[in-house]
């Protein structure tokens, strides 16, 4: 079924996949099902309305608004709501039943539900709080412990200045790894120990600057080998000859030299038409151990899942999705936490959650609608407790209503987001100018990528790590590429010199940007295979330098 997208008037096809999982998810309350509509919007209008609800990386100093204490959140102090550290906000310290109002049906849905978002407090962070251990400083991440500055990173242990991170140790500067251990600014690599500056690699050892690399050790700049050991630029050389090759990138300016060789070394090899390993049946990039995935990305253990996007755990029957933990039948989620089944329509659901309907802020609960901030609650809407016997005769009269407004079948609208735009990851993957944001009726925040004055004393850095003094830490250096202000931790100096690799030159800011760039983006092209023909679905868009091979193509040309 051909539609029009309802924001940016492109066509998008409905597949009858589409119509036959909305189907199976829509919810049935008090023996009523209340059958889902096929979207309005298409895929990706639809994952960019879910996306600009998520700060990741913009943090502020401000206070808790219970306790006073100083703090660090993702909600700026200027922004016009109540926030409270999370050690008070999971606490009794405050009842969220406290803004509970009733349902008003001369009124539309979205704009009571928004009052009340306004009105609950939010927790400083978005994490796993009960989960965490010593991890003040990560957003979006949970299970973790001793970690520093990881965003959207789960079961994590000594890591720091990360994105993405999924079960890995002592990682610095990583993206989208994981099981790794001791890696620095590796992107996209599974099971990878001791290495630095790998893209796309999976069990490398010991190894630096690696593209496309599978199960090797003792490598340099090396693309699309497997099995190998002591090899340097796609050639054997002997342990000697590495030996003292490796010695040498301790240094920054030997470490800039080789991204130089290697950078053109790696566009001389053909690339797979995807990025993942051990998928079946599946269409996207960046998948690892998928089956019957349809237009997914970022993601690792679906199963039957469509347009899920930074999926980081097994998530089964799923559609609509933008970063979630372990979870089953679930539509248009934004940010959903751990054992979440059964929920539609649902932003920022934190943990053990069920039949949850446009709720935001929840954790540990179960059949409750339009509800924010509520804790051990169920059968409440609007956060008013109903009986259960209310709450199934209500909900499908408020469904009835929202069909008549057109509310029902939407996700939170970007209108009543909680950050602006432009402080969300939605401004990373679909770009906007002030002027067009402000147009739509979004918000826009001036401040953003102001550049905060750490106080210290200004340092640079020696040239090799050998050189580099412990009293580094806690002094001020100046990111190369945008002028940010940074201080190096202890964990980290003593990480880098574990690993032998400098320290950087750039904050995590302009790191984690840079990362992302060298991504190829969530988009789909039709192409043939540069070697056999073969039509393939990539993310390589036409034109673009690389040759682009099917899997059996590929797997035949490695080294
Ligand atoms: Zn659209
Ligand atoms: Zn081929």
């Amino acid at each position: 079924m051909q539609q029009t997208c309802a924001q940016c008037s492109a066509a998008f096809s409905v597949h009858n996949e589409d119509l036959q999982m909305l189907d199976e998810l829509s919810p049935v309350i008090g023996g009523v099902k209340l059958s889902l509509p096929s979207p309005t919007m298409c895929p990706d209008c639809r994952l960019q309305r879910r996306q600009a609800h998520v700060n990741h990386v913009n943090l502020y100093e401000r206070t808790c608004d219970l306790s006073g204490a100083p703090i660090i959140s993702n909600t700026h102090p200027s922004a016009p709501y109540t926030v409270y550290d999370q050690e008070v906000w999971y606490s009794d310290k405050w009842d969220a039943h406290k803004y509970q109002r009733k349902y008003d049906f001369s009124r539309p849905f979205f704009e009571q539900l928004k009052e009340l978002i306004d009105e609950v407090p939010r927790p400083n962070l978005m994490t796993g709080y009960e989960f965490d251990e010593n991890c003040d400083y990560t957003n979006y991440a949970g299970k973790n412990k001793d970690c520093y500055l990881i965003f959207d990173s789960d079961e994590n242990r000594d890591c720091f200045y990360s994105y993405s991170l999924n079960h890995c140790v002592n990682c610095v500067g990583c993206y989208r790894t994981r099981k790794s251990e001791l890696c620095y600014e590796c992107v996209d690599c599974v099971k990878c120990y001791g290495s630095a500056y790998l893209q796309d690699c999976d069990n490398c050892a010991d190894s630096v600057f690696l593209k496309n690399c599978t199960g090797c050790k003792n490598c340099l700049m090396c693309s699309n080998i497997k099995n190998k050991e002591y090899w340097v630029e796609n050639k054997p050389v002997g342990k000697e000859e590495f030996g003292k090759l490796r010695a040498m990138l301790g240094s920054h300016s030997a470490v800039e030299s080789a991204r130089g060789r290697f950078e053109k070394l790696k566009l001389e090899f053909p690339q797979k038409y995807m990025h993942g390993v051990q998928n079946e049946d599946v269409e996207g990039d960046y998948l690892v151990n998928c089956k019957n995935a349809f237009n997914c990305f970022d993601s690792e253990d679906l199963w039957d899942c469509r347009y899920v996007y930074q999926g980081f755990m097994p998530l089964k029957t799923c559609m609509d999705i933008h970063e979630c933990g372990e979870g089953e039948r679930l539509y248009e989620c934004s940010v959903a936490g751990y054992e979440i089944n059964s929920c539609c329509f649902c932003n920022h659901t934190l943990a053990n959650m069920s039949d949850m309907l446009y709720c935001s802020l929840c954790h540990h609960s179960n059949h409750c609608f339009g509800c924010v901030g509520l804790r051990r609650k169920k059968y409440c809407i609007l956060n008013k407790q109903h009986s259960k016997e209310e709450y199934e005769e209500l909900v499908p009269k408020i469904v009835e209503h929202m069909r008549g407004t057109g509310e029902w079948g939407e996700f939170f609208p970007v209108s009543i987001a909680t950050y602006a735009y432009n402080e969300t990851i939605a401004q990373d993957y679909y770009p906007l100018t002030k002027d067009e944001v402000k147009r739509r009726g979004w918000q826009w925040f001036d401040d953003v990528e102001k550049k905060e004055q750490k106080t210290g004393e200004p340092a640079e850095l020696p040239d090799s790590i050998d050189d580099t003094p412990e009293d580094i830490c806690g002094k001020i250096l100046t990111c190369e590429e945008s002028g940010r202000q940074y201080k190096v931790i202890p964990q980290e100096l003593e990480f880098h010199k574990k690993l032998h690799v400098p320290l950087p030159r750039t904050s995590f800011f302009k790191r984690y940007r840079n990362q992302l760039a060298m991504r190829n983006k969530r988009i789909l092209h039709n192409r043939k295979c540069d070697k056999c023909g073969a039509a393939i679905r990539t993310s390589y868009q036409p034109g673009r330098p690389e040759q682009i091979y099917c899997e059996p193509c590929y797997q035949e040309s490695l080294s």
